[in-house]
């Protein structure tokens, strides 16, 4: 089959490679019918990931038919049109069944990794370094999903798969940060960064009632994005103004009630503090750019709630952990919990409260999928979100 293969930095290439097999009972194979590259695709892309290794197929952002069964899925059946979450999870251990399925403990074989870095292990997750498992992701022709009698989600044959693909992970991802935020209708919500996830967190906190949302990104046709598309109420870009007065005169001196960091680690910015990251990062002194968490923290109210989605890999410097604890600041992050959001995400799809295609931007072949990476790393030609199909 087909695959897109991590080579290096910032080098991807489509290649041959074996079609995977079915290797345990509870796995499915599933030909991808649509895939799609994350924003966290790009620290694999940008080598900020460790542990990848080359040859490494990459993706967790898929969709497809159900090609092959292990014998103990009983769930699915040939034929079955599935969306399948980033998270791999086993259903059952104590983590699954407090419904934090991305902290699995049993879908991780090389968890003792994650375990040394951070504490404990973390789920298994397709495409997404060794730290993750190892396993092979979706921007192939066809992927193993284990524990796929959990994990796959149905979908209905009048919904196209650009409506479902992003049940995968930026809906329910953007969504959980939304939730997080315990939205009222009177609550102003501040969001760093307006790429996918960022817009399906706008989009999400509109839907659960927030009076405002302030969209915060560099990039202007991402503001405008925000705006016309996603529900923004307001804009701020961080190249003209400063953040963090700009949202004070949003909020009457206040601060949003709370922010959402949809940024992470590669976090781009200006001055004194940035340079610092930047030369901590690239000397392996620390894993992340805490650019825009660190804002997050100072521009939020007093006892609101900081809700983090950028992906963090390791350490950091100059966190505000002052700011947090005198002022009462509640964080709350995850990588999401995909399987707990699915469903009922797919009920609002279908009652027709969100369209989740609105981020859709390009269409191209699973075979140009290295000039796929280059335009979404780029973000060349208004990209927001590029569908590869085989
Ligand atoms: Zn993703
Ligand atoms: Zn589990």
């Amino acid at each position: 089959m087909r695959a897109t293969c991590w080579m290096g930095k910032q080098k991807v290439v489509v290649e041959n490679v074996p079609d995977p097999q079915i290797l345990n009972g509870r796995d499915a194979i599933v030909k991808v019918t649509a895939t799609t590259i994350c924003g966290s695709d790009l620290h694999l892309y940008n080598g900020f990931m460790p542990t990848m290794q080359k040859g490494d197929i990459l993706g967790h952002e898929f969709m497809g038919e159900v090609v092959d069964l292990g014998r103990d899925v009983v769930n699915l059946k040939l034929g079955d049109r599935v969306v399948v979450p980033f998270a791999i999870a086993c259903g059952s251990c104590g983590q699954c069944k407090l419904e934090n399925y991305s902290c699995c403990e049993n879908s991780n074989p090389t968890g003792w990794m994650p375990e040394k870095l951070m504490g404990h292990a973390t789920c298994g997750t397709f495409g997404y370094s060794h730290l993750t498992g190892g396993f092979a992701g979706g921007q192939a022709e066809y992927v193993r999903v284990p524990f796929a009698d959990v994990g796959p989600l149905k979908v209905p044959a009048n919904l196209s798969d650009e409506q479902v693909l992003f049940l995968s992970d930026i809906f329910p991802t953007g969504y959980m940060g939304a939730e997080f935020c315990e939205i009222t209708p009177r609550k102003v919500i501040a969001v760093f960064g307006a790429g996918p996830v960022g817009q399906f967190a706008i989009k999400s906190a509109r839907m659960l009632g927030a009076e405002r949302v302030i969209a915060i990104d560099p990039l202007p046709y991402r503001l405008r994005f925000a705006l016309d598309k996603a529900g923004a109420t307001d804009v701020i870009n961080p190249e003209q103004q400063n953040v963090l007065e700009a949202l004070r005169d949003l909020t009457a001196d206040r601060g949003p009630d709370a922010c959402i960091d949809c940024v992470g680690l590669e976090a781009s910015g200006h001055g004194l503090h940035y340079a610092y990251d930047k030369i901590k990062q690239s000397t392996k002194m620390a894993l992340d750019r805490p650019m825009a968490v660190r804002e997050a923290i100072l521009a939020c109210r007093s006892a609101g709630i900081v809700s983090i989605l950028g992906v963090y890999a390791g350490f950091m410097d100059k966190f505000p952990i002052g700011a947090l604890m005198n002022r009462g600041i509640t964080i709350r992050t995850g990588q999401c919990h995909v399987h707990r959001y699915m469903k009922r995400l797919l009920e609002r799809i279908e009652r027709g409260e969100i369209d989740p295609s609105f981020v859709v931007s390009h269409h191209m072949k699973l075979d140009e999928a290295a000039e796929a990476y280059e335009m979404f790393m780029a973000k060349r030609d208004n990209v927001m979100k590029i569908i590869l199909r085989a």
